[in-house]
This record gives structure tokens, sequence and C-alpha cells, in this order.
């Protein structure tokens, strides 16, 4: 987007609060910096000077003003559905996502802690042009019906919190992964119903990947501060026996370049979790070469 003309706003998506960590944000913000990127607008001093508007968590206010909007058209309800609840009723064998039935649309359930809130969608078609996909058409009501916007937890949703943030915050083009598209009308939809007159322009680039178990990796490793082992990499990753998965893949950094191969395990921990236990092998010629053995827990 740099050097188009347009301006850049770094947003810190953190609306998840129990998978979100201060000491995430603040090595994305030092990342950023190495790098060298430079929003227009809330840029890295921004987030680490305190409160920032660019920083979903600060945001309690917008989004309940968003609700009452809504609200006050009565188009959000409380709904008190588990997740198990949802799928009984989802009727929708052939749908990939979990469809709402709008089971509480009509039970009057307060809007409190420790309940969903929803937003009403009624059957219709959003149209919108993607950038590179071309023409679109997605019925947010038989996608997934009736929007959750604020979980059980009291977490705002990702579909309702960018959707606020990219009209409060003027987004008027938004590229992402291809994996978003069928987000992209609900999104539409909650704008309009928020007062959106004109949607923003998308752009859903593909993902750079195979099938779940085979996938092209890239990936750029550096340390902060900078010590010259940064260094650059690309490669295939085969998984097979769901558990197991094999690596190769060609390194460069600055005074070298190899090829490395490796080979690991993912093993679960507990129903949210799994462990990697990996290896490698990189030869880096000049600099020889090197075996890495890591265990790493991922929840
Ligand atoms: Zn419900």
């Amino acid at each position: 987007m740099w050097g188009s003309g347009a301006r850049v706003l770094l947003r810190v998506e953190d609306h998840d609060r129990e998978r979100s960590r201060p000491e995430y944000e603040a090595g994305i913000l030092d990342d950023l910096d190495w790098l060298g990127y430079r929003p227009d607008v809330f840029p890295t001093e921004a987030f680490r000077a305190g409160r920032c508007d660019g920083r979903q968590s600060d945001r309690d206010v917008v989004y309940r003003e968003a609700v009452n909007e809504l609200a006050s058209r009565g188009l959000v309800y409380a709904c008190d559905c588990t997740r198990r609840d949802i799928e009984q009723r989802s009727q929708r064998p052939d749908n990939d996502e979990l469809w709402y039935s709008g089971r509480c649309r009509d039970r009057g359930l307060s809007l409190d802690e420790g309940v969903g809130w929803r937003v009403r969608f009624e059957p219709g078609v959003e149209r919108f042009c993607d950038e590179l996909l071309g023409q679109q058409e997605q019925d947010p009501f038989l996608q997934c019906g009736d929007v959750l916007i604020r979980d059980r937890l009291g977490n705002w949703t990702y579909q309702f919190a960018v959707s606020v943030d990219d009209y409060r915050q003027g987004i008027d083009l938004v590229v992402r992964g291809v994996d978003l598209l069928p987000s992209t009308g609900r999104q539409i939809r909650l704008a309009r119903l928020l007062g959106r007159e004109r949607p923003a322009a998308f752009r859903h680039h593909p993902l750079i990947m195979k099938t779940a178990d085979q996938k092209l990796i890239g990936s750029f490793e550096f340390s902060h501060p900078p010590d010259n082992s940064e260094r650059l990499n690309a490669g295939f990753e085969y998984g097979f026996k769901k558990y197991v998965f094999l690596r190769g893949g060609y390194n460069m950094n600055y005074d070298s370049e190899g090829i490395a191969g490796g080979a690991g395990f993912h093993f679960p921990v507990s129903v949210a979790g799994q462990a990697d236990l990996d290896y490698a092998y990189t030869d880096m010629k000049d600099l020889g070469g090197s075996h890495r053995v890591s265990l790493k827990f991922v929840f």
C-alpha cells in the first residue's frame, strides 16, 4: 500500500481477551519497527504510550455505542445456546460453517454478561466486486444466520470488531487472504446496519497452501536487536499420518545460503493444544551445518 498514495493504519486485533497477551503486542511492535514499517495512523509509539484507538481492547466504548445503535432498532438479541445446541439445530449439512437457526430471536433474554449477543440478519444477497476475484454474491443469512457479535465471555467477535473499526476508521480497502472471503458479505451487511453507505473495497489474495497436509512455507527469521543471524527461508512441508511432517527448503542470509531439511512430530497435549517436536538440519555452505531441535507448545 505504501507508495500508492494510500494511508496505512495499524490496528492490533486483540478483541479476544483470552488469546491476547501484552507481550505478543510488544513483540509485533518491535518487529514492525525493526522492519522499518511506519504506519501513517497509529504508529507503534502510539501503542506503547498506553491507551490507543488502534487497539481493539481499548475500544469497548466504541463497540458498546455501536451495539446501542443497533439495539435501538431492535436488531440485537441475547442468545444462551451452547455450541452443541447450535450444532444440533444447524440444518445445513452442505454448509462448511456452523449455521445459527435463530432459536433465541424471540425469547426476550436480556443483553447481559454470560450470554452471547447476536444481530438479526434477514435473508438477502450481498453483492460486491472483489478486486481480484470479480463479482461475488453471498447471503449471510444462509451462510451463518444471525451473526454473533459478543461471546458469552464478553469478547467482541472478530466479525463485529472489524466491521465497526473499518467503518469508524474510514478503511476503504481491505486486502487479505481468500480464507476470509466468506466473511465479507456479513461484514458489509453489519457495516450497512451501522450506517455505512459505501462499503470498503475488498481484495482477497490466494493463500500459499496446497492441502491441509502439504504446504509451501516461507519464513523470515530475525532477532531483535539484529545480530546477523537473520535468514530467509522457503520450502515445502509435507505432513502425513497426521502427526509427522517432513520439510525441505532453501535458506539464505547476508553471508551464505544453503539447503535445509527437517522432520518433526505434532502431538496433541490437551483439547486445545499441541506440542511440536521439531528437528532441522541446515547446511549453510561456508558457515557449515547446524542441527536444531526444538520443542514447542501451541495452545
Ligand atoms: Zn440461541
